[in-house]
């Protein structure tokens, strides 16, 4: 179905939190907001005072049901032309030019229902987790669980917030593996998401589950195959790829 031409706007920044040593949440106040789909993104555009423009997508972390404003969270990549900027120029009451929500395909609600497998790599996380989001704020109890790769115990975003959920949601597991430098005392997954991994925790859901896979190129393609060499259907699994390096 073709989208809605959407117009750029100018969003204020209203609040800017720090996530993990490399990430941040902005929370913007949209003037022209619209309910999104959990999955969807805006894009973000940059104007130098010389008129060069840049645009970049960043996956909406908030849920629908948080009327006028949304959040976005972003990991500084150190090279990156947009990411540094937003990480280290923005500041609350500045103005950000934004256009959305966009995209159809990576998306989830509880109308869809489940059960939901969400698998996540590094910012990857970000989608899934307005997913999560938005399926608490509906109350609803559709069994979900979710893999999370991160490369050590400080890159792990949302991590609270995971973990309050999944002690006080029965139908909601998290699933935590780490790539380079796990816990302390960690007994869990510390590799990148392979066959058996998944395998595992796919395991009660079977091959019913919808899956979301979003994170580095690499990761989402591994995990992709290893779910078709399953025999989960195609139809129940929807990829996101953010960009090229591995968690
Ligand atoms: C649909 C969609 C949703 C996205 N959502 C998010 C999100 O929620 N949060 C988020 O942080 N990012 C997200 N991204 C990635 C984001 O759009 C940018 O690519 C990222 O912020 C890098 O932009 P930059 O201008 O800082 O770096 P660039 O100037 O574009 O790149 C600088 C260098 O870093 C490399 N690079 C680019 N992107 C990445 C990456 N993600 N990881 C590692 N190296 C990279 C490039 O190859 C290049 O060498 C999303 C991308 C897409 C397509």
């Amino acid at each position: 179905m073709a989208q809605p031409v959407l117009e750029w706007q100018a969003g204020t920044v209203t609040a800017i939190r720090p996530e993990t040593r490399q990430t941040k949440s902005f929370t913007l106040a949209l003037p022209k907001w619209m309910a999104h789909r959990p999955g969807q993104h805006y894009d973000i555009r940059l104007t130098a005072p010389d008129g060069y423009q840049t645009e970049r997508s960043y996956s909406i972390a908030s849920p629908p049901e948080r009327i006028g404003e949304l959040e976005l969270t972003v990991e500084r990549i150190p090279d990156g032309e947009v990411s540094p900027y937003l990480h280290d120029v923005l500041v609350p009451g500045d103005q950000l030019e934004v256009r959305g929500p966009i995209g159809g395909y990576f998306v989830w609600d509880v109308a869809l229902g489940g059960p939901l497998m969400l698998i996540g790599g590094g910012s990857g996380v970000v989608p899934l987790m307005a997913m999560l989001r938005h399926r608490a704020a509906q109350h609803a109890a559709i069994p979900a669980r979710m893999l999370y790769s991160s490369r050590t115990a400080g890159d792990v975003i949302y991590r609270d917030e995971l973990d309050r959920l999944a002690g006080s949601d029965r139908a909601f597991e998290v699933f935590y593996t780490f790539t380079r430098q796990p816990p302390a005392d960690w007994t869990g997954y510390r590799r990148r998401i392979d066959a058996t991994m998944l395998s595992e925790v796919i395991k009660p859901f079977d091959r019913r589950a919808r899956v979301y896979v979003c994170g580095p190129t690499l990761l989402v393609e591994a995990v992709a195959n290893v779910l078709i060499e399953m025999e989960v259907p195609t139809e129940q699994i929807r990829t996101e790829r953010f960009g090229p390096t591995g968690a």
